[in-house]
């Protein structure tokens, strides 16, 4: 016998003596008191990688809001309800979860997407956490890269006090996302509900906008990060290649919102889609590649980790879900 096993085995025997001495005194013990419900949701991240690049799906919580009759400008409400119940999903209500991405390419870390800054929703404003949970710190962030003007992906660009949450990046954003928003000529002719978004841009990039780098859809944004042109969400919204090795994936962003509906539904076309025939065509195309190149897809608003595989399947896509791996 070694001594490792002696030692284990006088120990295992040692225990066993405690515990029949103890035996009546556990017996005589209080029942053990009960743990309380935590109330609160776990922290919401994931990492994987593409080649040498690692990637980190960052959750930042959910809008839950009441589905009604016009929320997709060309289905019923009887077939927006009959998608939700065939994917498990409450039929009254729509959830909208958010998960943006941070790539670390080695020499960059970058941010696509910030959050919604804790402004939209009680439910949603877990980003910041869930960045110091996975050890990244906002300051050595070099980059944030950012898809389109929504208020969910550019309001974490700054902290509750408004300072900016990521001091030492620079922030790049589509050229025709900003040349659209940050006319005061399109924000005196919007629709009045568009003209809380306009105002809320300025509130975000208006004391930062010579610093602010503007990307033409099309070009590299950091090394291996491409940005797509996938306008019709919004005028200049932007989809992202990532590549390192060879492996890639893409974020389509919001090309896709809700994915029971606008996955299995790619003709569909939301309220908040602001040129819908155009969001169908860029979704398709997107959708269309993701599935002839079997390539990893993201979606800022599908269910966390917010990535999967993108197969056809009749008139629209399936989204299969990436397998969770405790390995890099
Ligand atoms: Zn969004």
């Amino acid at each position: 016998m070694t001594e490792l096993n002696r030692r284990t085995m006088l120990s295992g025997a040692a225990l066993a003596g405690a515990a029949i001495t103890l035996g009546p005194i556990a017996l005589n013990a209080p029942a053990r008191a009960s743990v309380p419900a935590a109330g609160k949701q776990v922290p919401g991240f994931y990492r994987y990688k593409i080649g040498d690049y690692e990637v980190t799906a960052l959750n930042d919580g959910v809008l839950n809001f009441e589905l009604k009759d016009g929320f997709i400008k060309n289905a019923t409400l009887p077939d927006i309800q009959k998608a939700l119940a065939d994917a498990f999903q409450p039929a009254d209500v729509v959830r909208i979860p958010f998960t943006a991405l941070a790539v670390n390419t080695g020499s960059k870390l970058v941010l696509i997407d910030t959050g919604t800054g804790g402004r939209l929703t009680p439910t949603a404003g877990s980003y910041m956490d869930n960045l110091a949970a996975t050890g990244i710190d906002p300051k050595a962030v070099d980059s944030v890269v950012i898809s389109h003007f929504h208020p969910d992906h550019i309001n974490g660009l700054r902290l509750k006090d408004d300072s900016l949450a990521f001091p030492n990046a620079e922030v790049q954003v589509p050229a025709p996302e900003w040349a659209y928003w940050m006319d005061d000529g399109k924000m005196s002719s919007a629709p009045d509900t568009l003209k809380g978004n306009f105002n809320n841009v300025r509130r975000v990039f208006g004391s930062i906008a010579k610093d602010v780098k503007q990307f033409e859809p099309g070009k590299e944004v950091a090394p291996g990060i491409t940005s797509i042109a996938a306008h019709g969400h919004t005028p200049g919204h932007c989809a992202f290649a990532i590549a390192s090795g060879n492996q890639s994936m893409m974020t389509v962003v919001d090309t896709t919102n809700n994915a029971y509906l606008f996955v299995r539904n790619p003709e569909w076309q939301a309220a908040f889609d602001m040129d819908g025939n155009m969001t169908v065509e860029t979704r398709k195309r997107l959708l269309n590649r993701a599935a002839a190149d079997k390539m990893l897809v993201a979606g800022y608003h599908w269910p966390f980790p917010a990535a999967g595989y993108i197969t056809k399947e009749g008139a629209g896509y399936r989204l299969n879900p990436m397998a969770w791996s405790s390995i890099l």
